[in-house]
């Protein structure tokens, strides 16, 4: 891995701080000219309309200008469009180590999925329930477990 991909793919979710891009799925690639050193990153927006994406801009400026790569140009690309299934599993188990209940798999055959239960993330209790549909962020649902009674976000389905 060069070192300006390793650099990038530090860069954690200004969200929720405990993935980062790379375990998102939000870095598509990153392209380095060796001759000159410029550096091309490409990510995928998630949610949209999700204003992280404007500080994860910045965010990767800055490790590529630390990482001896003043000369970088993010590109940002909607399609294919990001899904949560882009999450990597190491990024779903820090998800969950973090009492944040990673999003179920999502269904593109056609198939209309059983609701899954949404799991406590803290007890594993498939007895929980929506409190809003928005939690701390946008971006997730604020959900609340009623084997143990602790709220938690859940990282919404797309
Ligand atoms: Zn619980």
């Amino acid at each position: 891995m060069s070192r300006a991909r390793q650099a990038v793919a530090a860069v954690v979710d200004p969200e929720i701080r405990v993935v980062t891009i790379d375990d998102l799925g939000i870095l598509r690639s990153v392209q380095e000219d060796p001759a000159t050193g410029r550096v091309v990153v490409t990510i995928t927006p998630t949610y949209t309309g999700c204003p992280a994406m404007d500080v994860i801009r910045a965010d990767i400026r800055r490790a590529l200008v630390a990482a001896g790569h003043p000369d970088a140009e993010v590109r940002t690309v909607h399609s294919p469009a990001w899904s949560t299934d882009w999450i990597s599993d190491a990024g779903r188990a820090k998800l969950a180590a973090a009492g944040i209940a990673p999003p179920a798999p999502v269904r593109r055959d056609g198939v209309v999925p059983l609701t899954l239960a949404v799991r406590c993330p803290r007890c594993g209790s498939p007895e929980t329930e929506q409190l809003s549909r928005f939690g701390s962020t946008a971006c997730k649902a604020l959900w609340r477990c009623r084997s143990c009674a602790e709220p938690f976000d859940h990282v919404k389905a797309l």
